[in-house]
């Protein structure tokens, strides 16, 4: 890290050196080095004309030189740091640990161990770094945004124009998609998903659901039509959906929402932060000028209701675990499909040698990971919940009935 200026965060610029300049008080004034001075002695300033052609100029400038006489000049940045800086001032999330006896949809497809964190309020032993600010705020702050802003102006227009050719108040009818909502909010003290029972006769589990949809859209008689939940991605991530598809979390995300607005759709858009190039698309299947920075998929909602269910009772399961026994679920994560565990968190390891993405960089309890351990270990006392438990109840064992737990 640079030196920073005590108090102000910010790192000192390096002191002025023109040590060649027969005057130590000029400022910002570019005077050749000795050393240049004498090498330009037989320098000829080329002037370009119309009839110039490329040959001539590279003989003049042949690259060769202007690379070995360069210098790299790479230095500790100074200025980059500004960026995070000030997408950390500008961010309205709230990232204080809480405990949620609900379920966020945003969750849904994480790793179980993670989700218990979550569900207790565990603070962040891996807060994201500069760089994981930056990325989130390009995905979240720009492309999210931008898009979310251009469809509600689109649906504006379209409605101005429908009157404008069929008169005030017009509308075209049933079905047809006509108004959207952005970030519709869903508050748990209202919004329960029931869980199917798994004999007949026995009533439902209700699950809370807390978080926002992406976009709803809705016809002109205000019926859902369509969930659409959308990702920004990295060019690795964004390339491998041409082959595999969407994975768990973003169609259940959207299929919970649907689910409970009754939209017979759900849809997943996928923005790339990197495009891919016309080079690499042209050598790619079908891969249109539109999707090589962005594809969407769609389902219609009950084709996922399968999936949707299993992954919702999970989801729920694991935050009874964290709050009703006081423990935190296995190392496991979904997309690796069988139920081990992780073995290693620091590098994502499976026991057969598989790594999971979802533990290096991207997790923001990857030390505490290592330290509760493996297998279903009793929440951390740091956790918002297990304070809040111990308030009640002199012992641990005695807030969570049913674990072994110490205090
Ligand atoms: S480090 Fe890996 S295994 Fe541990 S909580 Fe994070 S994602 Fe799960």
């Amino acid at each position: 890290m640079p030196a920073r200026i005590a108090g102000s965060g910010t790192p000192r610029y390096p002191p002025r050196d023109y040590p060649d300049h027969p005057d130590p008080h000029v400022r910002f004034a570019h005077i050749p080095s000795a050393s240049a001075r004498e090498a330009m002695a037989d320098f000829i300033p080329y002037t370009p004309t119309d009839d110039n052609d490329q040959e001539a100029i590279v003989a003049e400038f042949p690259a060769s030189t202007v690379i070995k006489d360069a210098e790299l000049g790479r230095r500790e940045p100074i200025w980059a740091h500004h960026l995070a800086d000030q997408i950390r001032l500008t961010d309205e999330h709230d990232s204080t640990p809480k405990d949620r006896p609900y379920v966020r949809p945003s969750d849904a497809g994480k790793c179980a161990r993670q989700l218990g964190y979550v569900a207790s309020g565990t603070p962040e032993s891996d807060p994201a770094d500069d760089a994981s600010i930056i990325a989130m705020a390009a995905g979240a702050r720009f492309f999210h945004k931008l898009w979310q802003d251009g469809v509600e102006r689109y649906f504006d227009e379209l409605r101005l124009d429908y009157e404008a050719e069929h008169g005030e108040g017009a509308v075209p009818g049933p079905g047809i998609p006509w108004r959207v909502v952005i970030e519709e909010h869903f508050d748990r003290s209202d919004t329960t998903l029931t869980l199917p029972p798994r004999k007949e006769g026995d009533p439902g589990i209700e699950v809370p659901i807390e978080g926002y949809a992406d976009l709803v859209v809705y016809d002109c008689e205000g019926t859902p039509l369509e969930v659409d939940d959308a990702k920004s991605k990295g060019g690795f991530g964004y390339k491998k959906l041409f082959k595999e598809g969407v994975d768990l979390g973003p169609w259940t995300q959207s299929w919970i929402y649907a689910v409970l607005k009754g939209a017979e759709r759900i849809a997943v858009l996928n923005i790339a932060k990197e495009n891919i190039s016309v080079n690499a698309a042209s050598k790619m299947r079908d891969v249109s000028e539109t999707e090589r920075y962005a594809n969407e998929f769609t389902k219609l909602t009950r084709d996922w209701d399968l999936p949707g269910y299993k992954e919702l009772a999970r989801m729920w399961g694991i935050n009874r675990l964290a709050h009703e026994k006081g423990m935190l679920g296995k190392r496991v994560i979904p997309e690796y499909g069988d139920g081990t565990e992780v073995i290693a968190p620091q590098q994502g390891l499976f026991e057969n040698g598989t790594t999971a993405w979802q533990c290096v960089g991207y997790c923001s309890w990857q030390q505490q990971c290592v330290t509760d351990g493996p297998g279903r270990v009793p929440i951390p006392e740091t956790s918002v919940l297990a304070i809040r438990m111990k308030e009640t109840a002199t012992t641990v064992t005695e807030a969570f009935p049913g674990t072994e737990v110490q205090s």
